[in-house]
């Protein structure tokens, strides 16, 4: 939607699943303007610091332009690369998953795709795997980030339903968040929340969390939790409502099933010394809070009529994800706070459109359009629907699995769709060897080298944020248009289009027949609509949105499902307001959970527990958000997060100067480095490591090497959050700072890792080397380096004493500082602030000097 007197173009964010509307126009400068949209019901014009970065983030650098064959993809010397046509491509594509499906069977091909998507790529991707191809082998990267979270709702309600909308958090008494850094994770959501409870003092807000995180600002309360304790905690809360005559009895006896065994699970979690009763399962002992601050919390969830708890990664990555959701669930049903303003239990999501996914079905054990695989009635909506004969009759395998078939050899074609498993799956080294067993692997992505893109045999350019249309669902359950604003570089194509050519090669040319994305919406929309008779709705139901024509598709505002009839307006509505869920009885079930360890706790070896995470201003792998240097400036190097006591503990020393070391983080799984950050809002038995850095921006930083493939046996999402590890120091003889206008290979260094700045990029270097021979080493690096332009270069040494104490030098060319670094430095940041200026800055005589000077201080 264009405002043609501004040229603003109203689209929404490209990050997480807050889904801020966004307003956005290109600039005479060849830039792209962004702000937020006053309209939008989910930021009301708010955006966080990613959202405003995000004209800095669109930029041709490092864009895949066309599609391409790798030969010989493993022998990175005898690697041929060939250019392809599109035509070409999705020849080759298809002829090679026909094949594979000839001779192996349907199972024996996969596509593995992402919350990144939009929903029209992701249905038309599930429609051909699910519907043509036969096989449930399409997973999404989102089942990192909520499949737990799929589980606890069908087995509460049903359905994969989220009951509330962001306008309850202005209208309610307490929020619990539990596992989750909403702070820095959902950001313009938290400053939703924090100005709630601005105007309204009385809103208390209680934070569950092991870290104490920014989102503890406005916390009443915080429980620093142990790790994997949850399910203990909210099996005491059940038991302490049942104990304290705050149920609602009438709400458990209309609405749902399942109470008394529930409880009777419950009510071993003992929250108070003064009982008697088995206290081996002490909420105390088992949370490692203290019965006043368990009981204190207790009681701020019986007292307050309005409760809404919001929960995230902290709960669903693990290995008993969904019995922690279920228990959480539990809580809300047992005392009614649910389906009303202002209450409700509040699963907030990572990606964009990871709901999107959801809602298509784009999961290995979802069918399409939320109905489900096992119901005999569905097989036959969907098939009839899709009009084939093929529809796949069971699960497929999910993401881990999925990568294990690979390397056992029964997934022998691979379609990997805007996403960087390599880089996000737990054990990489797996994943990495299941990508080179694999006889054929497509990549799909927008940008041209990624860790998953260098093991491809196909890479195929797909359109990017700004450039593609569709639309997204965020966490409260609103559809929105995302709209194109600018041009794609090459040969880049939207996702759909180039599953659609490859369906129809395959032969289904006339189920694929789409000329637009608004025709794959209205067939999506039109699939929701089915089986809605006898008087019952079905919980996503769009089928006010089935007969928009191009207009209004082109100018469709956002929309919370279910949507009956298109909304004009914004519209705020919750789910399960007459007390009616979609399982067979109509009542929503209670799930008896119990309490039980993480799959692999500490040892001699691996004696602390690493959780893992997001930091305020990145975005999972960086392939984005490593784009801007603005947001490189707020943590600007892979860190691991440590006690005080601890690391002392460990040998480490302890007062600021000295700590500020690269260490070692070894697991059972692999090794990884990241520099020791001490805090004390850590527990002592833990540490915690960003999960962004990879191969690409830094070396050997990957909390992912680490992670052992556990995963949760009713959702299978993996446990990122509970990783027994070791640290040891690096002892790195030597560090070096330096800047470069161009990206350089820095992979001959021990440690490197690469921050994007204004005018290139800032690289920080340890080595096992004596400042010397790191001297002589970044000398050869640079020396290596291509001049493109022939540019006369001219070379500033500065050497500060024999022992290379603080040795630096600059290459300068026509067009100012092509490179400069500083060994040994004892550069402040004020210094490292001073060389990243220096890359925007002439090479002149008193640049010449100012160099010089500097590195003398
Ligand atoms: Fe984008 Fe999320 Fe920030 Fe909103 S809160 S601007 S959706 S990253």
């Amino acid at each position: 939607m264009t405002d043609s007197n501004s040229g603003w173009i109203k689209s929404t964010c490209a990050y997480c699943g807050v889904g801020c509307g966004i307003e956005a126009r290109p600039t005479s400068l060849g830039k792209l303007e962004v702000r937020g949209d006053k309209e939008h019901p989910s930021n009301y014009g708010k955006l966080c610091t990613k959202g405003v970065a995000l004209g800095d983030t669109v930029t041709p650098l490092g864009r895949l332009t066309q599609p391409m064959h790798i030969q010989n993809q493993l022998h990175i010397q005898n690697q041929q690369q060939q250019a392809l046509g599109w035509n070409e491509a999705t020849q080759l594509v298809s002829d090679r998953f026909n094949q594979t499906i000839e001779e192996f069977g349907p199972d024996s091909v996969a596509f593995y795709v992402s919350g990144q998507l939009l929903t029209e790529d992701y249905y038309v991707a599930n429609k051909l795997m699910k519907g043509f191809i036969g096989s449930g082998n399409i997973d999404s990267n989102s089942r990192l980030c909520m499949a737990s979270s799929v589980v606890g709702h069908k087995r509460a309600f049903g359905s994969d339903t989220v009951p509330i909308c962001y306008e309850d958090l202005e209208d309610t008494d307490l929020v619990v968040i539990t596992g989750s850094n909403l702070a820095w994770c959902h950001p313009v959501l938290f400053q939703r929340l924090r100005a709630a409870k601005q105007s309204n003092p009385n809103l208390t807000v209680v934070v569950i969390d092991p870290r104490y995180t920014d989102t503890c600002e406005i916390a009443d309360q915080h429980l620093a939790i142990e790790s994997g304790s949850d399910v203990a905690l909210f099996n005491g809360l059940l038991s302490y409502l049942a104990n304290n005559d705050a149920l609602d009895e009438e709400y458990i006896s209309k609405h749902t099933q399942g109470f008394e065994q529930a409880i009777e699970s419950a009510k071993k979690y003992v929250y108070h010394s003064d009982s008697n009763i088995n206290f081996e399962q002490g909420v105390s002992q088992l949370t490692g809070l203290t019965e006043q601050e368990v009981e204190r919390f207790y009681r701020a969830f019986a007292s307050n009529k309005k409760v809404i708890t919001i929960y995230s990664q902290g709960v669903n990555q693990s290995s008993q994800g969904c019995d922690k959701v279920n228990a959480i669930i539990n809580c809300h049903l047992a005392t009614g706070k649910i389906g009303k303003v202002g209450m409700g239990p509040f699963s907030v999501t990572g990606q964009p459109n990871a709901m999107g996914g959801r809602e298509v079905g784009g999961l290995a054990n979802t069918l399409a359009a939320h109905f489900e695989f096992g119901d005999a009635d569905s097989h036959q909506t969907v098939s009839d629907f899709w009009q084939t004969d093929n529809l796949a009759t069971k699960p497929g395998l999910k993401a881990v699995d999925l990568f294990d078939g690979m390397l056992d050899g029964k997934i022998k074609a691979v379609w990997i769709m805007a996403t960087n498993p390599v880089v996000s799956l737990p054990d990489s080294a797996k994943v990495k060897a299941a990508l080179e067993q694999c006889p054929f692997v497509v990549v799909s992505d927008c940008i041209a080298d990624t860790e998953t893109t260098r093991l491809a045999d196909v890479v195929l350019p797909a359109q990017g944020w700004s450039e593609k249309s569709g639309t997204v669902t965020n966490s409260e359950r609103r559809i929105s248009r995302q709209r194109r604003i600018l041009p794609s570089p090459g040969e880049a194509n939207p996702d759909w289009w180039m599953i659609k050519e490859v369906a129809q090669k395959m032969g289904h040319q006339h189920a694929f027949d789409y000329r637009h994305e608004g025709q794959i919406f209205e067939e999506y929309c039109q699939m929701t609509s089915l089986d809605n008779a006898n008087g019952k709705l079905r919980d996503l139901c769009l089928i006010g949105l089935t007969n928009l024509d191009d207009k209004g598709y082109s100018e469709l505002k956002p929309q919370q499902w279910p949507v009956l009839k298109l909304q004009q307006d914004i519209v705020n509505q919750r789910m399960f307001t007459n007390g009616e869920f979609f399982t067979a009885s109509g009542k929503a079930q209670f799930v008896a959970v119990e309490h039980s360890q993480p799959l692999t706790t500490t040892s001699p070896d691996y004696p602390l527990i690493m959780n893992s995470g997001r930091v305020r201003d990145q975005w999972h792998t960086m392939s984005r958000t490593g784009l801007a240097s603005s947001l490189g400036e707020h943590t600007p190097e892979p860190f691991l997060a440590i006690h005080p006591e601890t690391a002392k503990k460990f040998g480490f020393a302890t007062s600021t100067n000295q700590t500020n070391q690269v260490v070692k983080v070894k697991s059972a799984q692999g090794e990884s480095q990241a520099r020791l950050v001490l805090t004390q809002e850590m527990r002592k038995e833990q540490v915690f490591m960003p999960i962004h850095w990879n191969g690409t921006t830094a070396k050997n930083s990957k909390p992912c090497d680490l992670i052992l493939p556990n995963t949760d046996s009713n959702s299978g999402q993996p446990e990122f959050k509970h990783t027994p590890v070791m640290i040891e120091p690096c002892d790195y003889r030597s560090e070096a700072v330096l800047i470069s206008d161009s990206v350089v290979d820095c992979d001959e260094f021990d440690y490197w890792v690469r921050q994007k700045v204004e005018g290139g990029f800032l690289y920080r270097i340890s080595s096992s080397k004596n400042p010397m021979e790191l001297v002589i080493q970044l000398a050869n690096t640079l020396d290596a380096l291509p001049e493109p332009n022939a540019e006369a270069i001219k070379s500033l040494h500065y050497h500060g004493n024999k022992s290379f104490k603080n040795y630096g030098s600059a290459k300068l060319g026509q067009s100012g500082v092509k490179q400069a670094f500083v060994v040994n430095s004892k550069l402040d940041h004020q210094s490292i602030d001073w060389l990243v200026e220096c890359l925007t800055r002439e090479a002149d005589e008193e640049f010449e000097a100012e160099f010089l000077s500097t590195m003398a201080k």
